[in-house]
């Protein structure tokens, strides 16, 4: 059962996964601080908290490696992000990726436990990407 949301820490994750899906083992801080947002020194900062939260090891000038804790992490925060998808779009909401960012931030168990209920059984997100099962 999934526990409260660390928002930074879930887009982190979400960012870490995607990677993931494209193949890349080792996120770095430029290309975290590029899909966030955020400065150089902020991403490297994010992400050498990860890894001292024991979710992988930040190898020094390449980035980030999740370990397995890790990796279940990425793929918890990412499918919660793509069923809430599934949700929003049957609703008719337009922006449905960054609403979902919203409501994965304040929302609570139940909520995330109706959301399985209804669409756990969902194989792709309404953007067409796989979600992850855990
Ligand atoms: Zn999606």
């Amino acid at each position: 059962m999934r526990t409260k949301f660390d928002t930074k820490k879930e887009a982190v994750f979400r960012t870490v996964y995607s990677a993931l899906e494209k193949g890349l083992v080792v996120i770095g801080p430029t290309q975290l601080a590029e899909e966030l947002g955020v400065s150089k020194s902020t991403a490297h900062k994010m992400l050498n908290e990860l890894s001292e939260a024991g979710y992988g090891i930040y190898v020094p000038k390449k980035g980030l490696v999740l370990n397995e804790k890790g990796e279940i992490k990425a793929k918890e925060a990412t499918r919660v992000h793509r069923l809430i998808e599934c949700l929003l779009a049957e609703l008719g909401v337009e922006d449905f990726c960054e609403e979902a960012i919203k409501i994965s931030m304040v929302a609570g168990t139940s909520f995330f436990e109706a959301l399985e209920a209804r669409y756990g059984d969902r194989k792709y997100c309404p953007c067409g990407k796989r979600i992850p099962e855990v």
